[in-house]
C-alpha cells in the first residue's frame, strides 16, 4: 500500500515585507524549528529580492526556500522576469506557479501555467502548481469541474510527485477569512488525486496542499483531511506564531 506523503506547509509571503522583517520573521522560525521539528516539511517562500538574504539566514538548515513565480523560458530578453534556473542557483527548491492572484493580476492561463511548471522541473525545481474555483463559479456549481480543467491544462508533461505539488486554492477563500467545508476540501482533493491517476501520475504519492484562509483556528481540522498533505498558507505565514501553529498542526 502507498505511504502517505509527508505534509508540506508552505508560507507565501506575497508582496510583503522589507529585509528587516523577512529576516527578523525567519530567523524565529528557524529558532523554533531547531528546537522541535514539526511533523512536516517547512517551506518559505518570500519576494525575490528577499531570497538571498532569507537564504543566508536559513542557512541551509531544514527549512526550504521556494520562489513565486517564474518565466517560462530559462534566459532571454524578458525585462523584470526571474527564470527558474536563476531561482535554483539562488538557493530555491520549490517555486509556485499559476497563484491565482498571478491568473488575475497578469492573465496567465492554464498554458502559461503548464509551461512555467516544465520549466521549473527542467531546472530541477519542485513546481507547486495553484489550481481553484472563483465564487461565481463555486456558486454556479461548478468548481469540479473548473478545478479538473486547471489540472489539466497546468500540469506538463513529465509531472510526477518528486517535482510537481498540487495546491487546491479556491479563491474566493484566499485572504478573506473564509473556507469552504472540511467535507467539500476532503471531496475535492479526492477527485484531484483521483485525476493525477487517470493522467498516469503517481497520484498516491502526490502532496495536494489546500490553501485559502488557512489559520491556527482551523488548521487541525484541514489539515487531518484525507488527501490533504499539507497547506499553502498566505496572510498566517507574517506572523511566526500564527505559522508555527500551523506547522505544528499537522498530523
Ligand atoms: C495564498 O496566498 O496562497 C493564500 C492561501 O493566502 P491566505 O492564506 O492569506 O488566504
Amino acid at each position: 500500500m502507498a505511504q502517505t506523503p509527508r505534509p508540506l506547509i508552505a508560507g507565501n509571503w506575497k508582496m510583503n515585507g522589507l529585509r528587516a522583517d523577512g529576516l527578523a520573521l525567519v530567523r524565529a522560525l528557524a529558532a523554533r524549528h531547531g528546537a522541535a521539528s514539526p511533523a512536516c516539511d517547512v517551506l518559505i517562500c518570500p519576494p525575490a529580492p528577499l531570497l538571498h538574504p532569507v537564504r543566508e539566514a536559513l542557512g541551509g538548515g531544514a527549512i526550504a526556500l521556494g520562489a513565486q513565480d517564474c518565466h517560462p523560458r530559462p534566459d532571454g530578453a524578458h525585462t523584470g522576469d526571474v527564470a527558474a534556473p536563476m531561482l535554483a542557483d539562488a538557493g530555491c527548491s520549490y517555486v509556485i506557479v499559476g497563484h491565482s492572484e498571478r491568473r488575475a493580476d497578469h492573465g496567465e492561463d492554464d498554458a502559461l501555467v503548464r509551461d512555467k511548471a516544465a520549466a521549473a522541473q527542467q531546472a530541477g525545481l519542485c513546481a507547486i502548481i495553484c489550481i481553484g474555483e472563483s465564487l461565481e463559479e463555486r456558486e454556479a456549481g461548478r468548481a469540479m469541474e473548473v478545478v479538473s480543467a486547471q489540472l489539466t491544462g497546468s500540469l506538463p508533461e513529465g509531472a510526477g510527485a518528486g517535482n510537481t505539488v498540487i495546491a487546491y486554492e479556491p479563491v474566493w477563500a484566499i485572504g478573506t477569512g473564509r473556507t469552504p467545508q472540511a467535507a467539500e476540501v476532503a471531496e475535492i482533493h479526492a477527485r484531484i488525486r483521483d485525476r493525477l491517476g487517470a493522467k498516469g501520475a503517481d497520484a498516491a504519492a502526490f502532496r495536494i496542499l489546500y490553501g485559502g484562509s488557512v489559520k491556527p483556528g482551523n488548521a487541525a481540522e484541514l489539515l487531518a483531511l484525507a488527501d490533504v498533505n499539507g497547506a499553502l498558507v498566505g496572510g498566517a505565514s507574517l506572523n511566526v506564531d500564527d505559522f508555527w501553529t500551523i506547522c505544528r498542526s499537522c498530523p
